[in-house]
């Protein structure tokens, strides 16, 4: 069994998705092993996103994160980390396949930043990194 991060962006949040993307979570039958409504801070970003400082696009997405509050979640279940990304769908919302989270509920705002409702680790090495930045009690 492997546990992962999630994260619920502040889109998710405004857009009050949440419940809709739990919901999917726990339908796929991933346990939660812990759920917080959190503010983001530049230092935890600079952490989480430290692979994509530099890039154009990371500022706007710094910015983004910064937005408002977001839901950080630790899942817990048999490969996890796949299942999850399997069922968060691409990253551009737009080409993201209809039963994805990003596919069904994402939009293409034409932003600097996609702006596509959640985050999951993608490897055991950055699960295991990113949920000790989140959850440093885990
Ligand atoms: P995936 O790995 O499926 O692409 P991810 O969320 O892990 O999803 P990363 O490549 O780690 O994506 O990028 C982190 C976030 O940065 C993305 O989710 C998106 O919000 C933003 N992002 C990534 N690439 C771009 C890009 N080319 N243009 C705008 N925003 C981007």
């Amino acid at each position: 069994t492997q546990r992962t991060l999630v994260l619920l962006k502040p889109d998710a949040v405004r857009r009050s998705q949440v419940g809709e993307i739990v919901r999917r979570i726990e339908a796929k039958g991933y346990a939660l092993v812990a759920l917080e409504l959190r503010t983001a801070t530049p230092e935890l970003l600079a952490e989480h996103y430290a692979e994509h400082e530099g890039k154009p696009f990371y500022q706007p997405l710094v910015d983004f994160m910064l937005s408002g509050p977001l839901v950080a979640i630790v899942l817990e279940g048999e490969r996890s980390i796949e299942g999850f990304r399997s069922l968060a769908g691409t990253t551009d919302p737009t080409g993201a396949a209809p039963g994805t989270i990003r596919g069904d509920l994402g939009r293409d705002w034409g932003l600097a930043v996609q702006q596509n409702l959640v985050h999951g680790s993608d490897s055991e090495e950055s699960a295991a990194r990113e949920i000790g930045i989140w959850f440093p009690n885990l």
